[in-house]
């Protein structure tokens, strides 16, 4: 048969999604545990129900954004919506990548950097974190790229890097940085009050997490508004669904109970932490996010312990993390099983 696919797709390796299966309790993905409140899942019924789905949405997403820049902390033209952050990273590679630019990401780090750079044909260096996960600043500065992704908090190590390494980072590299601040409401520290002073930075934020709406997705980004309108130009018209703002509209509106969940996750991730320090042959690593990075003596038997108790984490493949897992901070319940099955291997 005849390629009809060029090779930069024929030849890339696709994120593998997270996939659910009856029973199991699924700490791969970094999911909220937790629904959104029946108070608000009522009021977002209610407002879906009255909308008219005969027209097109509104291709600005005014209101949304009016409530989106005053929940972050900037102005409406900072804000820039797509259906998960993952659209929004490969809207900023189609627009500022391709051939003859340079990606580099500190790794290890959120696997589509990589991915949708090889899609986007951008070049992508990925350059090891030290081995206190602090960022490798002067290497980075030194290859001279034109894109820089940084996950704050990180992950899958969870730390939050030091504010002057990524100040040094904005300032000196010249190029494009994006801090991607998907986990921000569990570790409540952001640069989005940097984006006035620096052109070059652009602060990418999910619904998928804190907000409980991995379902609809839902993201944005925020930046100066001289490159928002240009990012803008790649997007398709009417790309984000009137069911997504109807929804992020009534979310934003009865946001502190939408965000409730944000402090018990904060404090079971804490529980789990003690708990896991206690236990020979693990050493977990501190983290601001809502999931928790641990190296593990023995990791082929508590990969098994896990798996005949139907839990979910995330092993890894890559030479750097063999022996670690990562695990999502789940419901107390959920919680206390992955303890279980981990003291299970004695
Ligand atoms: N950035 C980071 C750092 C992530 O960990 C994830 C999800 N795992 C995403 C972006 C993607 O989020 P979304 O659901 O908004 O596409």
């Amino acid at each position: 048969m005849r390629n009809f696919v060029i090779d930069r797709v024929r030849n890339l390796l696709p994120y593998s999604p997270s996939e659910v299966s009856e029973g199991e309790v699924k700490l791969d993905a970094q999911e909220n545990p937790y629904e959104l409140p029946e108070s608000v899942r009522e009021r977002i019924l209610e407002r879906v129900s009255k909308l008219s789905l005969n027209r097109y949405p509104d291709p600005e997403n005014r209101n949304l954004k009016e409530q989106t820049a005053s929940y972050a902390g900037c102005a409406r033209e900072n804000i820039l919506f797509g259906n998960g952050s993952d659209e929004l990273i490969q809207l900023i590679l189609s627009s500022c990548g391709g051939s003859g630019r340079l990606v580099v990401a500190p790794e290890p780090t959120f696997s589509m950097y990589k991915i949708l750079s090889d899609l986007t044909g951008t070049a992508y260096m990925g350059i090891p974190l030290y081995k206190d996960f602090s960022l490798p600043v002067s290497e980075i500065i030194h290859n001279k790229p034109d894109i820089i992704f940084i996950t704050y908090p990180n992950n899958p190590t969870g730390n939050s890097f030091r504010a002057e390494d990524i100040d040094k980072i904005i300032k000196s590299s010249g190029g494009l940085v994006i801090l991607d601040e998907a986990y921000y409401e569990f570790s409540g520290k952001s640069y989005i009050d940097s984006i006035g002073r620096y052109e070059n930075l652009i602060i990418l934020r999910t619904f998928s997490k804190a907000f409980s709406l991995a379902g609809i997705r839902a993201g944005y980004l925020a930046g100066a508004p001289g490159l928002i309108k240009e990012l803008s130009k790649a997007q398709l018209p009417y790309g984000f669904s009137i069911l997504n703002q109807a929804i992020l509209e009534t979310v934003l509106d009865m946001k502190d109970e939408a965000l409730n969940s944000v402090k018990k996750l904060i404090a079971s991730r804490e529980a789990m932490f003690n708990k896991l320090k206690e236990i020979e042959g693990i050493t977990p690593y501190e983290s601001d996010a809502n999931f928790i990075l641990m190296k593990i003596a023995r990791i082929s038997e508590v990969l098994k312990s896990l798996k005949n108790n139907n839990i979910k984490v995330r092993e890894f493949s890559s030479p750097g993390l063999r022996g670690y897992l990562r695990v999502t901070v789940g419901t107390e319940e959920e919680n206390a099983g992955f303890i279980r099955a981990v003291r299970e291997v004695r």
